[in-house]
């Protein structure tokens, strides 16, 4: 993804998990990504393929097996997030929140919510939590109950709040927004828009070709672990996605009027447990393939004529023997 300077970079993220029968799946399997401030990305894909593994590994709350991620100074410098310990991984993970879907696990029943925030803000939280409350559409009251006196949208405005107020430079939402009603949904955003304007980087993983196309400007589309293609959003609405996955994500979608049909015409079941040799697309793939489709993993590369739009299929992009 790209914008302005560079902020979180993740190389050959790779992340197993143990699976049923001593088998394992694969959640990342090579995954890399640059994530640079002030900018709006989506990652994109199914359910099972890798979205939410892939933002607990981002804010550094779930270790990978193998990758390096990188946090970049405003003025320079770097850390190895991998590395950070104790305070100086408190302090990283401040800097990076992540919104959940389910705000029910994410607040502390025992605990007031406007405490929560005022926790996040530190030093003069009392007026800010009032304030950042009636932004998101919330009476300043609410900061005085608990979260199982309130009901999902509003606990889950309490998530965006308290991430809000430790004024990350990174925030990452995972399908944080899917739940909410219409008219509060756009609230958030709106509010969203505005720290993202600000400089805070967001980075939507979503399952939602409609929300990345508005809210952002870059898409990563992810399939059993892999990033299979990287494109700017504007080509989501045209139709210019290349990858076969990618086109049958945007044939399944509500908007698919505008979306290519050639390629494929279903999306797999993502089972991260069961992922094939040589392309793992190749199952559900209807592209004339290629003998590298059941031998080789075929890895990004630039689209003709657009650097920043990547593919991983040398048939899309006529690089067949
Ligand atoms: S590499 Fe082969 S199997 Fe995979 S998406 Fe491209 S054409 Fe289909």
């Amino acid at each position: 993804m790209s914008g302005g300077t560079l902020l979180l970079e993740a190389a050959d993220l790779r992340k197993e998990f143990g699976a049923a029968a001593g088998a394992t799946a694969r959640a990342l399997d090579g995954v890399s990504l640059r994530i640079h401030r002030g900018e709006a990305g989506a990652i994109l894909g199914e359910s099972g393929g890798g979205k939410s593994t892939l933002a607990l590994v981002l804010a550094r709350l779930l270790d990978p097996d193998s990758g390096s991620l990188v946090l970049h100074g405003p003025e320079g410098g770097a850390v190895d997030l991998r590395r950070l310990e104790g305070g100086a991984l408190r302090r990283a993970r401040r800097s990076i929140q992540l919104i959940f879907q389910d705000p029910g696990r994410a607040l502390d029943p025992r605990q007031r919510v406007g405490d929560a925030i005022a926790e996040a803000y530190g030093a003069g939280a009392p007026r800010g939590v009032g304030a950042l409350l009636e932004r998101l559409g919330l009476d300043a009251s609410i900061a005085e109950r608990y979260p199982r006196e309130l009901s999902g949208g509003e606990k889950q405005r309490i998530c965006v709040a308290r991430a809000l107020a430790a004024e990350p430079e990174l925030l990452i939402l995972d399908e944080a927004t899917a739940s909410l009603d219409a008219g509060t949904r756009r609230l958030v955003l709106d509010v969203l828009r505005e720290r993202q304007r600000a400089g805070c980087a967001i980075l939507m993983i979503t399952h939602e070709i409609g929300l990345a196309r508005w809210f952002c400007s870059r898409a990563a589309v992810l399939y059993l672990g892999r990033i299979v293609e990287e494109l700017p959003t504007s080509a989501l609405r045209t139709g210019a996605a290349l990858h076969p996955y990618t086109q049958a994500l945007l044939a399944a979608d509500d908007d698919r009027s505008e979306a290519p049909r050639t390629g494929s015409q279903r999306t797999a079941p993502a089972d991260a447990r069961e992922i094939p040799r040589g392309c793992r697309y190749r199952a559900f793939c209807l592209m004339p393939q290629i003998p590298s489709c059941a031998t080789e993993a075929p890895y990004l590369e630039s689209s003709p004529g657009d650097v920043h739009h990547r593919v991983a299929c040398p048939v899309v992009l006529g690089r067949n023997p």
